[in-house]
């Protein structure tokens, strides 16, 4: 008797620099027990290899800067039954959404000769301001370990289990004295998203946000402790603006403290 279809996982790649696929490279040790339960129908960071859709699940990666992506996300979406997206860029728009604080024809002429030739969209947006997405797994990059909790949970259809609460619980789990309260360093662990096991902090550093905002955050709150640090409106208003500068509580939080 023939064994059933294995799920068949497809990656794709849009607006990124390839950091969160590689997350999935990452697992080295875990990476042929995954090659057993699924089988890898589009990867072209791993192989060149293809298969039809419909695929079962997609990770997808990036933001959608150009026309052509604004189109190709919808075909990958109409191929695929369940979608995630992965990453910074992904799930908030990424640090090329810093465009959206200025006007694109100022940074094609800065950077290309012949910015003529460029064919972009002035703002750079998560896939979920394209299509209905499943699940958004944040991070820049990813955590290699959330990604395969989010990769089981799908392929045995339950919920992932991963944590929405902040990097402060994470920290104090890992028994890492508080940068911000012992050593008076600004860090934006109290408003981030879990996921990295509070790795800044444990090297004495603060956190500075790369898997963007944990549900329900207080920013403005923050704020107020970081000023009272001597944070400057100008740090306040910049160290909002990176990776996750699109997701909606630190953009906010960003321009509350523009000039
Ligand atoms: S989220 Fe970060 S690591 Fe992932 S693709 Fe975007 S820039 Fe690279
Ligand atoms: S060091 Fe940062 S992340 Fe850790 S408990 Fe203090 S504020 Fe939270
Ligand atoms: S910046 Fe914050 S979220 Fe990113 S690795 Fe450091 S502690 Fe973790």
């Amino acid at each position: 008797m023939s064994n059933p279809p294995r799920p068949r996982l497809a990656v794709w790649k849009f607006a990124s620099c390839d950091g969160c696929q590689l997350s999935l490279l990452d697992c080295e040790e875990e990476l042929l027990a995954l090659a057993e339960k699924v089988e890898i129908g589009y990867f072209l960071e791993a192989s060149r290899k293809t298969l039809p859709g419909p695929y079962d699940l997609s990770l997808v990666e990036g933001s959608i800067t150009t026309p052509e992506d604004a189109e190709r996300i919808q075909e990958v979406r109409r191929a695929s039954r369940k979608l995630v997206t992965i990453g910074a860029c992904a799930t908030a728009g990424g640090i090329q959404a810093l465009r959206n604080f200025a006007r694109i024809g100022d940074f094609l002429s800065a950077v290309y000769a012949s910015p003529e030739y460029i064919q972009t969209l002035d703002r750079s947006t998560p896939i979920a301001a394209h299509v209905p997405v499943d699940f958004e797994l944040q991070g820049c990059p990813i955590h290699r370990f959330q990604l395969l909790e989010v990769i089981s949970a799908f392929l045995s259809g339950r919920s992932p289990a991963i944590p929405h609460y902040s990097v402060c619980l994470e920290c104090k789990r890992a028994g890492h004295p508080c940068v911000l309260v012992a050593r008076g360093t600004p860090c934006l662990g109290p408003v981030t998203h879990a996921g990295c096991g509070a790795i800044c902090p444990g090297y004495a550093r603060g956190c500075y946000g790369c898997y963007g905002p944990m549900e329900s955050p207080n920013p403005p709150s923050l704020s107020l402790r970081w000023r009272a640090l001597g944070a400057s409106e100008r740090d306040l208003h910049r160290v909002f603006r990176t990776f996750n500068a699109a997701a909606a509580p630190f953009r906010r939080e960003s321009e509350a403290h523009a000039d």
